[in-house]
């Protein structure tokens, strides 16, 4: 039987370090860190994950700044207030909660933010940096920097095995896929035109699911002793639930938590590490600036 990863509990311990660190800035510089969290109209899921993140800074001790802006600002209007948070030395980390109304470019916004304060990490520079040897680039996108921590964490070694990514999204399933890389794993991965992807996983050390399809991955397709991590985070009706649903991963976890090493839960794996993440990524901005200012 694989060792279940648990995810909130990780996240909390992280969380913990975070508000040490937290502490000890504020006692040094008598300043603390920032994140801006920007999100554009009424969207309940976008609503809901930015609360999330409001309501995590304020336990850390990080200064959040609330931009609520209406479904019908203007892209210029937008931008305009991303410059603004730019320039403000209080804040140093902006978040622009996707998706953005189908009016607004969403990577013209996104290349607005400055450099320094891009904690989500989807800056194209800093996913340029990623992709490139022997650069690092200023953050690291919060979902797949989570999916790495929850391995180096639970004892995985990563250099020199094969790990196989299922996803290519700009936002997960590509950017672990060049994290993984970096850290001198063989690398390949599987998305949506892959044939026989069983035949693929099967070979792998590590799986980093990220497909957005219920329980895709079954235990069969798993190697024995392999450490699975399940991004997926996908409703499934479930009349025995209030709700009406249930979330369910990419990974069949009944079966595969059989075959497996080591795998994440969902909920209860990576999804309460991402917002940790971006706590993380605030607070390493943070301390650069202060160190710079100092
Ligand atoms: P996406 O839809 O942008 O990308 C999905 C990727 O999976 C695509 O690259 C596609 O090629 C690939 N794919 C689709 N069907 C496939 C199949 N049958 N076989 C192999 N590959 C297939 O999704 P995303 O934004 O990358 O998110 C992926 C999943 O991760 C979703 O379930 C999402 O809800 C979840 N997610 C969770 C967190 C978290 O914090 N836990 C964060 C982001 C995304």
């Amino acid at each position: 039987m694989a060792t279940v990863i648990d995810g909130k509990a990780v996240a909390q311990t992280i969380r913990s370090e975070i508000a040490e660190e937290v502490r000890a800035l504020s006692q040094k510089y008598g300043k603390v860190p920032g994140l801006a969290v920007v999100i554009v109209g009424n969207r309940k899921d976008s609503q809901s994950y930015v609360g999330m993140k409001r309501k995590a800074c304020a336990e850390l001790g990080i200064k959040s700044f609330d931009i609520d802006l209406p479904e019908q600002v203007s892209e210029s209007d937008l931008i305009k207030q991303v410059h603004q948070l730019n320039v403000n030395p209080d804040v140093h980390g902006i978040l622009v909660q996707l998706p953005l109304p189908k009016h607004i470019n969403e990577e013209k916004v996104l290349s607005e933010i400055s450099l320094e304060k891009d904690v989500d990490g989807f800056h194209p520079l800093n996913i340029g940096k990623l992709a490139m040897k022997d650069r690092d680039p200023l953050f690291l996108p919060c979902t797949p920097k989570a999916c790495i921590e929850l391995l180096s964490r639970s004892g995985v070694s990563i250099k020199g095995k094969k790990a196989v990514v299922v996803g290519r999204s700009n936002i997960v399933g590509l950017p672990a896929s060049l994290l993984l890389l970096k850290a001198d794993a063989t690398v390949t991965i599987v998305h949506s035109r892959t044939t026989q992807p069983e035949s693929i996983i099967r070979e792998a050390d590590i799986v980093i699911a990220a497909a957005g399809q219920p329980m895709m991955i079954k235990g069969s397709w798993i190697k024995p002793g392999a450490a699975v991590i399940d991004v997926g985070t996908n409703a499934v009706d479930d009349p025995t639930k209030k709700s009406g649903y249930r979330l369910v991963g990419d990974v069949d976890f009944e079966e595969a938590s059989k075959v497996a090493g080591w795998i994440t839960p969902v909920p209860g794996g990576v999804g309460p590490m991402t917002v940790t993440m971006l706590l993380h990524n605030t607070l390493e901005g943070a301390k650069r600036c202060f160190e710079k200012n100092h």
